[in-house]
């Protein structure tokens, strides 16, 4: 019965009957099932949403199984897609959750659409992708629906929730998006798997608390911060963090909603994909050492010159990237592909 299930959550005087019924009727919309994606989905369809509508575009590797709990060694074996191979998982777990998987990137040209079809309630980034995060950004306040932003490298991480017109967004607390190579990503640096979970943990229960609670102007701004393996949790009051210029939230300048993908990835040429991602703001010979850095740990060659890096990747992927933000991936003739391992080395 229902209410068995949910006997523990119901007795919780946050959630009661009434919030159990929420929580039924909702559809959270979750981009990516990485380590994020995994733990959020895990625990929103046992505290039983109604819907989820799980995208990612990769499939299942051997490398993810340290901290992607919902999959396993068979899963990789047969690079499943990772939305298919955790809806399979989550139904065993609640088969009383509507579980709609696909296999799609989603992109500014497709992410309208994608919206439009499920209606969310909530709105969950678990890429842990930059151009995917801002692109959520954009279409919640376009379309009034709340996301839950997270991130998780190395030890540290960050949650943020963003109700447009009531918190800050993305953009007034990080109005710019870090250029390709800056940030360390979790395929450079690494990731603590408890971290990425209490990272995923503190998302699902800020959709929760989204779902459950019907007022939002109750809802306090914050951005936590915290660092697992020193034990240093933040949580820092945005209450007046709104910025008066945000181009975003403020100005309904939505550039990374109205950046058509075509230009962001163009075929050029047989087996060889183009990727354009944002212009480094620093010199190129500084731009260089960064992406140096950020790929000498993580490839098996790497080669330097004034005007571009090269790198293999993989026994068949090689990667020549430009000055100007350019990254050619040879080995390829798929752009997802392609948008995927730029996304993971880079960032
Ligand atoms: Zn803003």
């Amino acid at each position: 019965m229902v209410t068995d299930r949910y006997a523990r959550q119901i007795l919780l005087p946050q959630i009661q009957r009434s919030g159990q019924d929420r929580l039924g009727m909702a559809t959270v919309l979750l981009v990516g099932v990485g380590a994020l994606g995994c733990t959020v989905a895990d625990l929103l369809v046992r505290a039983g949403v109604g819907t989820i509508v799980l995208i990612d575009r990769d499939i299942v590797e051997k490398t993810n199984l340290h901290r992607q709990s919902l999959f396993d060694e068979s899963d990789a074996e047969q690079h499943l897609p990772k939305s298919i191979a955790a809806a399979r998982r989550l139904r065993k777990a609640n088969p009383q959750v509507r579980i709609t998987p696909q296999v799609i990137d989603v992109t500014a040209d497709n992410i309208r659409h994608i919206l439009s079809s499920v209606s969310p309630t909530v709105m969950v980034d678990g890429t842990d992708n930059v151009e995917t995060r801002y692109l959520l950004n954009d279409l919640s306040i376009e379309s009034g629906t709340p996301w839950v932003y997270g991130a998780a490298t190395g030890v540290e991480g960050r949650v943020m929730t963003v109700i447009p017109n009531h918190t800050p967004c993305l953009r007034c607390i990080f109005p710019t998006p870090p250029a390709p190579g800056e940030l360390p990503t979790c395929d450079t640096v690494g990731v603590l798997n408890s971290v990425s979970t209490l990272v995923a943990s503190l998302q699902a229960t800020e959709v929760i608390r989204l779902i459950v609670q019907e007022d939002f102007s109750k809802f306090r701004s914050e951005l936590i911060s915290l660092d697992g393996w020193n034990r240093r949790f933040r949580t820092i009051d945005l209450t007046n963090g709104r910025r008066s210029d945000c181009p975003a939230c403020v100005n309904h300048k939505l550039d990374f909603l109205n950046h058509s993908a075509a230009n962001a990835v163009t075929l050029c040429g047989r087996n060889t994909v183009q990727i354009r991602l944002p212009a480094p703001s620093v010199t190129a010979s500084d731009f260089f050492m960064q992406v140096v850095r950020r790929l000498e740990p993580v490839v098996t060659e790497l080669d330097e010159s004034d005007y571009r890096v090269w790198a293999k990747a993989t026994p068949d992927i090689e990667l020549s990237i430009f000055a100007d933000g350019r990254v050619l991936v040879h080995g390829t003739s798929d752009p997802s592909q392609a948008r995927s391992i730029v996304a993971r080395l880079l960032g």
